[in-house]
């Protein structure tokens, strides 16, 4: 038996056959997340502000994108960090996301209450926009609140590889929503905590982009901020935050997960990695001709 198949009896649910070439994705809220699709979502780290949200939406709305980020619980290392807005910036994100016809917003979830709050202030609202439900790299392990997750089967799942912890164990992990019942989730590398990878903030782990979509039918998700964790550039003025998002999606990433904010040095979490409203401008425009590549790299193969 080879390796791929040693994994696959693990992961019935979310493992692709072998020699099935088949694309595998599902719809939300209008848009198609696919293994085939791309889709950026750019947006706080962590809400601070109606005005910070508003000037993220503007620009994205601006720059012809449909889905954000939006940081409301924030899982920090120290009790005394800021643990985001929570509850309290639920109603205008939400409302500002419908005005600016914002349609999926990847928000942090870190336990089952965060969703029940979430459902109701949507419902409440009357669905302006869609909520695709993130448990980080913190959680990756939280069987409860994958559990939880995977029960309800409204909301999209973008799960984050943990970050000390074999691919293997992750997608069982990912396995976990998917026998509770749903299966729209999506496999997201940010990176692995390591001492080699300095200065970089983790190691970067693009590189099983491919191998994700191949061993599963997850779409896969990079997170370029949280693996490179600073805007250094090289000699050309390129960051490696550029790079590694490049490096995922010249090799098929289907949607990359950025942190901007108006302004990045008033970001209450991780300032350092955060883009500013241009550089997100540079990122997209850097994404969509890195996606194009990748759709004439992809003919050079076709059979
Ligand atoms: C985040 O995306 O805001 C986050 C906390 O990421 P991670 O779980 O990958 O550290
Ligand atoms: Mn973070």
């Amino acid at each position: 038996m080879n390796q791929t198949s040693n994994i696959a009896n693990k992961i019935p649910l979310i493992a692709r056959a072998d020699n099935d070439n088949k694309s595998y994705g599902f719809t939300y809220n209008s848009i198609n997340f696919s293994q085939e699709g791309f889709e950026i979502f750019g947006g706080l780290n962590a809400v601070d502000s109606r005005s910070s949200v508003e000037a993220c939406f503007k620009k994205i709305r601006e720059l012809n994108l449909s889905c954000a980020r939006m940081g409301a619980y924030k899982p920090r290392t120290s009790p005394y960090g800021f643990q985001g807005l929570r509850e309290d910036c639920l109603d205008y994100v939400f409302e500002l996301a419908g005005l600016y016809n914002i349609k999926v917003i990847a928000m942090e979830v870190l336990s089952e209450k965060h969703i029940e709050a979430i459902n109701s202030v949507l419902t409440k609202l009357n669905n302006p926009c869609g909520v695709m439900l993130q448990i980080g790299t913190r959680n990756a392990q939280n069987f409860e609140l994958l559990k939880a997750c995977g029960r309800q089967t409204e909301y999209p799942i973008l799960y984050k590889r943990g970050f000390g912890i074999s691919l293997e164990e992750s997608l069982q992990a990912a396995e976990y929503i998917a026998n509770e019942g749903n299966n729209k989730i999506i496999f997201c590398l940010r990176g692995m905590k390591s001492n080699y990878s300095g200065p970089h903030r983790n190691f970067v782990d693009f590189s099983l982009t491919p191998t994700i979509k191949r061993l599963t039918k997850l779409p896969v998700c990079i997170d370029p901020s949280h693996s490179i964790g600073n805007k250094q550039t090289d000699q050309n003025n390129i960051s490696d935050l550029f790079h590694a998002n490049a490096a995922g999606i010249i090799s098929g990433a289907n949607m990359s997960l950025v942190d901007i904010h108006p302004s990045p040095k008033d970001s209450l979490v991780d300032g350092p990695q955060t883009l500013d409203l241009n550089e997100f401008e540079i990122l997209v425009k850097d994404s969509q001709f890195v996606r194009n590549s990748y759709l004439e790299r992809k003919k050079l193969f076709f059979m």
